[in-house]
């Protein structure tokens, strides 16, 4: 592609994008495809020759389009939102444009320092203790397995690293019954082995009980197993359950484990202040994940990690061959060494361009109202007959359901299922589900961007019409 040609398509995308951010809400939430629907109208063989940019970008549209998920719509309620923004895909064409590979100091100064310094802004804003640091990672999956693999190599003196598991000792690793499958996966590449995943039973409003923590830590001391880490859970992702991050840091002290934090979703909650009573306690702590590119209009991919002492991460995994060192590694952060990857992108500058462009004010504002709009929502829910809200609405997800008591869990299950197939099958909204205490429940998550009460009001209707023709069709 020439560089002329290159202006002259990109003027045309950026437009295209723009019309497309305009016009989201008028595509169907979910696509109406069968599996290998998109697959077979792409051909088994690549291109030999050249094929002109217009002719692509038209099979974007033709193939593509219509076989993708819109996750920017506002009516997308499922799972947790991976929310943008314009000054995030203005970033993300600039990081494309620099195309820089931002594994050291030396490869992009600005892109380490830019770091830095948006860790620290991110940070303070939430109420981090001020002496923690951060690094930014892909995905809170990534940040969890470093936090877990660091977790081994510092009670280790860092030998499984250097000798691989030698000995007879069994680490065990603690969490609420309702965590994240992220920490199962982390625990098994860590070569822990789920079975040493131990699942600590959580109270009726679905939080890690401390005492069963506690008991669970003496009973594998006194079995001759070796407790290593406890993942708290600031923000369940069935629930949005809040385990209690003070007691269980207290308890992760006394024993020495390692308390890793995993706030992917509602960590971005905490720049709100009314919300960092919550982090209590986190300074004897040791790491926390959260993810902009959930709830902070930040695009995917972009995790932030911070951790209370980074040179445990950088012990675990520093290499240094000599082809990367540099004279001024002393002086200079090489974030490569605090994490699993090499090569980085450089995510900062997103960050950057959106809490810029909104401040911290406006980012607040936005949270505040998706806030107002989950509780609009959970009081239409609570004063409908027939419907029930299973757990807390401590952010902006409720997880609700149809209850009948002269039905059997099964079958109330079924009618729920279908409910919330009926209601996505519209194209028009999309809820996912869970499983609280083996009842089906529809999660509504209200995160979007652009989401406005009239996308909330017109789900809600939908979901009033849906459950009377279902209903209707129960008793015929
Ligand atoms: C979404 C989520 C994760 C996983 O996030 P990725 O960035 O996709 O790895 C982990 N923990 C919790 C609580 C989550 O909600």
């Amino acid at each position: 592609m020439t560089k002329e040609e290159f202006r002259k398509q990109a003027h045309l995308l950026v437009d295209w994008m723009a019309d497309y951010l305009e016009e989201k809400e008028n595509y169907p939430v979910t696509p109406a495809v069968k599996p290998k629907d998109i697959f077979q109208q792409i051909p088994p063989m690549a291109p030999e020759k050249a094929e002109s940019f217009e002719r692509i970008f038209d099979d974007f549209k033709t193939i593509i389009l219509p076989g993708m998920t819109h996750w920017q719509h506002p009516s997308f309620f499922a799972y947790f939102p991976a929310n943008n923004s314009e000054p995030s895909i203005l970033a993300e064409m600039l990081m494309s444009t620099l195309g820089a590979q931002c594994m050291s100091w030396l490869t992009s100064p600005a892109a380490t320092e830019l770091e830095e310094r948006v860790c620290e802004w991110l940070r303070d804003a939430k109420g981090i203790d001020a002496t923690w640091k951060g690094v930014i990672h892909d995905t809170a999956s990534t940040a969890t397995l470093s936090a877990i693999l660091t977790a081994r190599e510092k009670a280790t003196q860092f030998q499984i690293n250097e000798r691989g598991f030698t000995n007879e000792q069994t680490f065990r690793i603690y969490s609420s019954s309702h965590v994240h499958s992220s920490i199962d996966k982390a625990v098994k590449i860590a070569g822990i082995g789920v079975q040493n995943l131990v699942r600590i039973p959580v109270d009726e409003e679905f939080e890690m009980i401390p005492d069963e923590l506690e008991k669970a830590i003496l009973a594998d001391k006194k079995a001759g197993f070796s407790p290593l880490c406890v993942v708290s859970a600031l923000g369940t992702t069935s629930s949005t359950a809040v385990d209690p991050i003070d007691e269980i840091t207290q308890i992760a002290q006394k024993h020495g484990l390692w308390h890793h934090i995993d706030a992917a979703f509602a960590g971005t909650a905490l720049l709100l202040p009314e919300f960092q009573h919550l982090i209590k306690g986190h300074q004897g702590a040791d790491s926390y994940v959260f993810n902009p590119h959930k709830w902070m209009f930040t695009n995917f991919d972009c995790t932030v990690f911070f951790v209370r002492e980074p040179q445990y991460l950088v012990n675990t995994f520093s290499l240094t061959p000599e082809y990367l060192k540099t004279k001024l590694d002393d002086q200079v952060n090489n974030y490569r060494d605090w994490g699993i990857q090499l090569g980085r992108r450089f995510r900062a500058l997103k960050l950057w361009f959106v809490i810029r462009t909104y401040g911290l004010e406006g980012i607040r504002q936005k949270l505040r109202h998706h806030l107002d709009l989950a509780q609009k929502a959970k009081n239409w829910i609570e004063n409908e007959p027939g419907l029930e809200i299973l757990a807390p609405v401590n952010f902006n997800t409720i997880c609700f359901r149809m209850s009948d008591d002269h039905q059997s869990l099964d079958r109330q299950n079924q009618l729920n299922e279908s409910w919330m197939n009926q209601v996505n099958a519209t194209g028009k909204v999309f809820f996912s589900h869970t499983k609280l205490n083996g009842k089906f429940v529809i999660r509504w998550v209200i995160g979007q961007s652009d989401v406005e009460e009239k996308h909330i009001l017109a789900a809600w209707s939908l979901l009033l019409e849906e459950r009377k023709k279902l209903l209707a069709e129960q008793i015929t």
